[in-house]
């Protein structure tokens, strides 16, 4: 079925690809001849030469030099795909989903509009999978996932058969999954000669990685830069969100025509800036007019779509970005860049014993990235809204590994299914640190995946068949013997997408009043499952969900994944039962997963975690918060580190599940043997009184 792709790539080889390009590339040329404009084009054969001759090969080229896009495409029309997928991964959801987009567009445009059907749209010849969401179909020959995906697919198919050709994008993110499937694709390509494994790198990192495959042979695209000229803050900027407001507000009054590109962390900031930017030009008077565009991963799909479509003529294009636009997407056209020097790293905080994300300033590698990203079309300008002294003094040269510094139990517990034994052995390209592994052997301990000599047991084995994090898929197959399974899935569904609460700027106190409505008194985790009974009580109407500042597509995504978790529980022959909604069934599942979470109280509000000692307070958004309810024993999902540490989604437990679920480290807690022994002093007490009373009545 490639045959004719491949035909039609060599006629359009004769016309010489056009040489200038203008800030409105995209919007004047055709897709094709887009296509056939990009540096890896014009070594397209020299490369598909190399790939032939070698099972592994490392492709090192600038970003938009048409790596992710256009290799996929190339293997295709190779014909590869006639003997499996061609698989491409990537370290980031929103770039699988965006690139899956493009790529669709372009295979499709391969054939005239009047032939085209359903393979021509995304999910068809060109699908992507990222976690609960598969938007592939048995046609799909191009699909681009998340590194997670591929090596959750491992485990089922632990040789890929399903694939031709693995395209390993993004090697030089480093990213926690790509790092262990390195490992895991090593073996493979030891197996599988006709596997072809393609590393691609922006950066020189290449060697590494060549090294790590016995010297696989490096090819790279020749890069097609312009100079970048570039200016730093002349102080220390103490808030980098204004600073980049008015920066963007400076090059738009005082420079030439030419988009503009700000760097910034997460969501919020991201929407700060443009929301003040916006206002400010709105304020002025015969102001030129400014579409400035957020990019971040929880935008909506066809929100993030908009940042790579050409604005009108006369209009300058701003966009806001996390560090997903460094080198996952290329926007065209961009002139100016403006670095916060900031990004947010997930980190693992040893002291609370759980990942969280921080704002860290970037390493040097990722800030001659992001300034890179003005020099593309023609020569630009970078803003680093940072000294010279801090880029030369505080910055790393590169960043850490995601490997060497993020909690590990995910990707233990997956080697250890994979048979994977001893972690030591394991061929990590950076292995992480010794006491990293040791600490998330010791969570799967407690949770029960591992035994006392560290082999995986049955509990652990059915938590892998889970793409949750480990508390999540225990809590999931304990509810099977506790009866509420119905209820569980609700709830861990529920937890996997982003808050369904709606809470806008404006409405605050509405919004706070109408989500308190759904309180469960003891539980955040029962409150989350309320809003969804209620929901699906009224059909999962938009109406309904708006009036109650619901989030409906929040609320659909929770129901999709909770159909996924009913196939998966299918598959593993469970039969999901529920147990009518009783919370304190529900809460007592909840607390079997939590160990690591839990707390007694300490003072008003404050608590005290039982096994780290680290305290912390309800958070406001808790319904116990809200009600005034402090019990003496609690669990949490996550805590949230700012000035204090939050605990986010809590249950009040009663101290004694904790002794009973958790006897390794409560039963020996001498409150709890005192509580139980004055209870049971208590009962003898009472029995003997009655027995008296009824003795004097004459009973
Ligand atoms: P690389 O992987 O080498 O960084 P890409 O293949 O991502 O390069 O980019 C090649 C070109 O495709 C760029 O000009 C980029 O703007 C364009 N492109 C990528 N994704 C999209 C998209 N979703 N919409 C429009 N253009 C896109
Ligand atoms: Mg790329």
């Amino acid at each position: 079925k490639s045959a004719g792709f491949a035909q039609h790539m060599k006629t359009d080889n004769k016309d010489d690809p056009s040489k200038s390009a203008t800030s409105d590339f995209a919007k004047h040329k055709s897709i094709k001849e887009q296509r056939r404009y990009l540096p890896v084009f014009s070594v397209r054969e020299q490369l598909l030469d190399v790939i032939k001759e070698n099972s592994v090969t490392i492709i090192v080229g600038e970003t938009g030099s048409g790596k992710t896009t256009q290799l996929t495409q190339y293997l295709m029309e190779e014909g590869y795909s006639n003997f499996g997928m061609v698989g491409c991964t990537q370290p980031r959801r929103v770039a699988a989903m965006s690139v899956a987009r493009r790529v669709s567009e372009e295979v499709a445009a391969n054939t005239p509009v009047p032939n085209r059907t359903e393979l021509h749209s995304l999910g068809g010849l060109v699908g992507y999978a990222i976690r609960f969401e598969d938007v592939t179909s048995p046609q799909t020959t191009i699909k681009y996932m998340t590194d997670g995906v591929l090596l959750r697919e491992s485990l089922r198919d632990p040789d890929l058969n399903m694939y031709s050709c693995i395209v390993m994008d993004e090697a030089h993110e480093r990213s926690l999954n790509t790092d262990v499937l390195f490992g895991i694709l090593k073996k493979i390509v030891s197996r599988r000669s006709d596997l072809k494994l393609i590393v691609t790198s922006a950066t020189l990192s290449a060697d590494l990685f060549s090294n790590f495959f016995g010297g696989a042979p490096t090819f790279r695209i020749p890069g097609r830069t312009f100079p970048v000229e570039m200016f730093y803050a002349k102080t220390v900027q103490e808030d980098y969100v204004l600073a980049a407001v008015k920066q963007v507000l400076q090059i738009h009054f005082n420079s030439p025509p030419g988009d503009i590109l700000v760097f910034c962390t997460g969501q919020e900031d991201i929407e700060g800036v443009c929301t003040l930017v916006a206002e400010k030009v709105g304020s002025i008077d015969g102001c030129s007019p400014l579409l400035v565009l957020p990019m971040y991963s929880q935008l909506p799909a066809d929100m993030q779509a908009k940042i790579f479509e050409a604005a009108e003529k006369g209009v300058r294009k701003v966009v806001v970005s996390t560090n997903v636009a460094e080198t996952s997407l290329t926007v065209d056209g961009i002139k100016y860049v403006i670095d916060t020097g900031f990004s947010k790293v997930k980190v693992y905080n040893s002291k609370i014993g759980m990942d969280t994300l921080n704002v860290t300033p970037v390493s040097k590698a990722n800030a001659k990235q992001r300034s890179g990203r003005a020099g593309r079309t023609g020569p630009g300008y970078a803003f680093r809204l940072y000294t010279d002294r801090q880029f030369r003094e505080e910055l790393l040269e590169n960043s850490v590994p995601e490997i060497q510094r993020t909690n590990l139990s995910n990707v233990v517990l997956l080697l250890k299914s994979l048979g994977v034994d001893n972690l030591l052995e394991f061929d990590f390209m950076s292995p992480p640190p010794q006491q990293t592994l040791e600490s998330s052997l010791y969570q799967l301990w407690v949770l029960g995946a591992l035994d006392n000599t560290g082999a995986l047991t049955d509990m652990g084995r059915a938590m892998s068949e889970f793409p949750l994090d480990p508390p999540l898929s225990k809590m999931l197959l304990f509810s099977v013997s506790m009866g509420c399974t119905d209820e569980l899935l609700t709830i861990v569904a529920m937890l996997s997408v982003p808050s369904v609460f709606f809470r806008p700027k404006d409405r605050e106190e509405e919004s706070d009043a109408a989500r308190e409505k759904f309180f469960v008194p003891e539980s955040d985790h029962c409150t989350l499952l309320n809003v969804y009974l209620r929901a699906k009580q009224h059909g999962f109407n938009n109406d309904w969900c708006t009036k109650h500042f619901v989030h409906s597509k929040g609320m659909q995504k929770a129901r999709e994944v909770r159909a996924q978790l009913v196939d998966l529980m299918q598959q593993q022959k469970i039969v999901v039962k529920g147990c009518g909604g009783s919370w304190d069934v529900v809460r007592r599942t909840i607390c079997s997963a939590y160990f690591y979470n839990s707390c007694q109280i300490k003072g008003i509000g404050e608590y005290v975690n039982m096994l780290t000692g680290i305290q912390s307070c309800l958070h406001p958004s808790s319904a116990l918060y809200g009600l005034g309810y402090t019990p003496d024993f609690v669990v949490y999902h996550e805590l949230i580190s700012t000035s204090k540490e939050y605990m986010s989604c809590v249950t009040a437990v009663d101290g004694q599940w904790l002794a009973e679920l958790g006897p390794m480290f409560f039963s020996i807690k001498e409150s709890f043997a005192t509580r139980i022994a004055k209870k049971s002093i208590e009962a003898e007490r009472e029995a003997r009184m009655k027995a008296e009373m009824d003795k004097a009545q004459g009973v």
